[in-house]
């Protein structure tokens, strides 16, 4: 019997959307050790967070709560995985795949000697995983053999996770020094925008090359507006500086699966489809008829989008 440990990212109080996914795969991961799922959540003032967790079906709710915590530090996240793997005998310790995941849990991996899966998209034993190469072109079935295995998710594969309650929430002492770490908490600049956030928004509305220029985008962003979506982009669009990288979608940028996926002037390069061939109901606009994400499209509309986009917005507006 070995636990799961799962590791929890958190935003004004609540636990991000993400996490929620990988506590699903904490659950389907636990019928398969026979253990039982932890959480742990680190922080300062994150008490809150830890109520909200209780809501599912989790066994125990590690909090590591203090001042030490309250900005993102590799070192003394990787300090506090590894207290509470140790807490909780933990044979998985995972967490959703996010910029902070892909920068701790390959250092906690190679603190707890553990063998490590990234991208995992589906549990098939106690060690064996699916995860995505070649830009998702393959799926590999791959076996951790160490004892403790490190284990980061795709988010958009799981859903939400089962309901419950009774966990036990519990402090876990971590000391650390930041001042002995060598890097350092300088400053957060965070970017406010009133849209969703593009990785957990149920509609996306993108735009590629096709738009032409950043006052061309400016159609994508009133697009999603009357649809109360997020905005996104290929990697051309925020290479030639008309949006920020942040909103890239695709192999390199963010993997979305939204309820509603619409691609304006995008041809579908398959390392753009990569990050949204999951979503669910995906619509394109492009003028070229031959243009591969029709392939892939539910909706296709062969149009100028310069001509397309305010009809659609009117349309949305009216109705
Ligand atoms: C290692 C690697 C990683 C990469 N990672 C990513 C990634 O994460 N995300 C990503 O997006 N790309 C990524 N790329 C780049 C990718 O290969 C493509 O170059 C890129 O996705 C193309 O962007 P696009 O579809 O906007 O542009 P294009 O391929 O140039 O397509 C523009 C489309 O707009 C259409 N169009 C033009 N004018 C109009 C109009 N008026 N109305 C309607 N349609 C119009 C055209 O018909 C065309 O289909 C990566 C590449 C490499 C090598």
């Amino acid at each position: 019997m070995s636990n799961v440990l799962i590791v929890i990212e958190h935003a004004a109080g609540a636990p991000k959307k993400a996490s929620l996914a990988a506590i699903t795969f904490g659950q389907q991961a636990a019928q398969k050790t026979g253990g039982q799922v932890h959480l742990l959540v680190t922080g300062s003032g994150v008490g809150a967070v830890a109520d909200k967790l209780k809501a599912y079906q989790v066994a125990k709710i590690l909090v590591v709560d203090a001042p030490a915590f309250a900005n993102h530090s590799t070192e003394a996240l990787t300090a506090a995985i590894a207290a509470a793997q140790k807490s909780t005998g933990a044979s998985i310790v995972a967490a959703a795949s996010s910029s902070a995941s892909k920068d701790v849990l390959p250092r906690v991996a190679a603190r707890l000697g553990a063998a490590m899966a990234s991208d995992v998209l589906a549990v098939i034993d106690a060690s064996t995983f699916k995860r995505p190469m070649w830009a998702g072109n393959v799926v590999a079935t791959v076996q951790l053999t160490t004892p403790t295995k490190v284990v980061t998710i795709r988010s958009t594969e799981f859903g939400a996770p089962a309901a419950g309650s009774g966990a036990a929430v519990e402090p876990l002492a971590v000391s650390v020094d930041l001042a002995s770490f060598k890097a350092k908490f300088a400053g957060l600049k965070e970017v406010k925008s009133t849209r969703p956030e593009l990785t957990s928004a149920a509609r996306v509305v993108t735009g590629g090359r096709g738009v032409k220029g950043a006052e061309g985008f400016k159609l994508v962003e009133q697009l999603a507006d009357a649809l109360g979506a997020a905005v996104g982009a290929s990697r051309a669009a925020c290479d030639a500086g008309w949006v920020p990288n942040d909103l890239q979608v695709g192999q390199t940028g963010k993997i979305i699966a939204p309820d509603l996926y619409i691609g304006a002037g995008i041809s579908g390069a398959i390392q753009h489809l990569a990050g949204m061939k999951g979503s669910k109901v995906i619509v394109a606009i492009n003028k070229d008829p031959e243009a591969p994400i029709f392939q892939i499209a539910d909706y296709g509309l062969v149009a100028d989008l310069f001509k397309a986009i305010p009809e659609l917005i009117d349309a949305i507006k009216k109705a």
